[in-house]
């Protein structure tokens, strides 16, 4: 039987028609080897951007389903486009956005998740030898509106199809190499990885590394398929694989280090002390569709019996939040202010290889007090440590720990699994 490759674009790899023919290119070679081909493009370039500054430039809060119906189009513009690149080298091709591809998403606007993919019709043009262009970023409700699943989410789209069709892979091409140990731009010494697993993929992408929108990720682990990031420019360079950690060699305690410049800090100050309230609070945000990432709750001032509460959110939420809060500050008896502070990062460490290994999190401390870096806020997972900290020192302390945690080599594969002496 034919093997299917799903092959996702990047909005860089489609920026104009130039890129486009690259595109093309890259799709009929895979083609060409044999394999049935399902390709998801991204809107070209900036396209979404710009999509959403006039939309800006109209109303302060659009409303969520006007943006969806806005930021789609961009997307249906790159598929016909390409398909017509596809087509014009003698290869049979035809586009789809996401109503004629079937896919199923919840009711949500900006934030869909898939439920379905109708895989009938997709299978039928493969079988006919066809090549199938798909909007990526885009769904239908089951009324027919359209929804999308927030920014960067074509890569989610194409990782949702290859699980539908039992794709063979699903290959991410964009404009970087593959994934590194952290930013290149931050830390130029960044290394590649040859290969990552979900868990620590999916802990770096929560953390703000930009690669991989993260619930691609999510969708990929629980599908089991396997994942290539690869640039669309470079070729010869076969990118980082993304596979089950049960594949994996663990030989080093951190594989990366992210930052995230995109959340807002959130303190509500004097909460009375008593059950119910973080639950009601949180509740409420949840009923919003917020979603809340780092949570610290004071211990409670014996003097005035209230605590308080801060948290972190995506920058994106902010108004939102500070109206659903205002809305609560009665009902649960706040009595102090609603700080916001923008200023700050989350740099986090991510490594399956911490599991087990003593001294992770102290390194991580002691790396940041050495260069005067001061810790707001702390949270952990199984693989990941994240602190909160100023922004202004965000790269420094990125810089730092990527030293600490033996990363700034130029061959992975060389580090060893022994934390080095601090
Ligand atoms: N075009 C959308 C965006 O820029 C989706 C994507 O690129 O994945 O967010
Ligand atoms: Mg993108």
């Amino acid at each position: 039987m034919r093997k299917i490759i799903v092959q996702k674009f990047g909005g860089t790899s489609v920026a104009d028609t130039e890129k486009i023919k690259n595109v093309a290119k890259i799709v009929i070679k895979e083609k060409e080897n044999g394999n049935d081909v399902v390709v998801v493009v991204s809107a070209m370039g900036h396209t979404t951007d710009y999509l959403v500054k006039m939309a800006k430039d109209l109303s302060p809060n659009p409303s969520e389903r006007e943006m969806d119906m806005l930021l789609s189009t961009g997307e249906g513009v790159s598929i016909a486009l390409l398909a017509m690149a596809i087509q014009s080298q003698g290869y049979d091709a035809v586009s789809y956005n996401a109503m004629q591809a079937g896919i199923l998403t919840e009711n949500i606007h900006s934030k869909a998740r898939i439920l379905d993919i109708k895989t009938d019709k997709l299978k039928q043009n493969l079988k006919d030898g066809k090549i199938i262009v798909i909007a990526g970023f885009q769904g239908v409700t089951e009324e027919g509106e359209i929804t999308t699943p927030g920014r960067g989410g074509s890569d989610t789209s194409a990782v949702a199809l290859a699980a539908a069709l039992n794709a063979e892979r699903c290959d991410i091409y964009t404009d970087v190499e593959g994934v590194y140990t952290t930013d290149p731009r931050v830390v130029p010494h960044a290394s590649k990885l040859k290969e990552i697993s979900y868990e620590e993929m999916l802990e770096l992408a929560h953390a703000g590394a930009n690669v991989l929108h993260p619930r691609s990720v999510e969708t990929a682990k629980l599908n089991n398929v396997p994942l290539r990031v690869r640039s669309s420019f470079k070729l010869n360079n076969l990118g980082t694989l993304i596979l089950g950690v049960d594949k994996m060699e663990l030989n080093k305690p951190v594989a990366g280090v992210a930052q995230d410049l995109s959340q807002a800090r959130i303190v509500v100050c004097d909460v009375p002390d008593k059950p119910g309230v973080a639950a009601k609070l949180f509740s409420k945000l949840a009923s919003e569709n917020i979603s809340v990432d780092m949570i610290i709750q004071s211990y409670a001032r014996k003097v005035s019996n209230t605590n308080d509460i801060a948290f972190t959110i995506d920058k994106s939420d902010l108004n939102k939040t500070l109206v659903a809060l205002e809305s609560l500050k009665a009902e649960i008896g706040v009595t102090g202010d609603i700080e916001v502070d923008e200023n700050i990062a989350k740099v986090s460490i991510v490594g399956a290889g911490m599991i087990d290994r003593p001294g992770v999190a102290s390194l991580m401390f002691e790396t940041l007090a050495k260069q005067g870096v001061n810790i707001r806020m702390i949270s952990t997972s199984e693989i990941k440590i994240s602190c909160l900290v100023d922004k202004a020192q965000s790269a420094q302390a990125v810089k730092a720990l990527h030293t600490a945690f033996n990363l700034d080599c130029c061959d992975i594969a060389d580090v060893k699994g022994d934390l080095p002496n601090v």
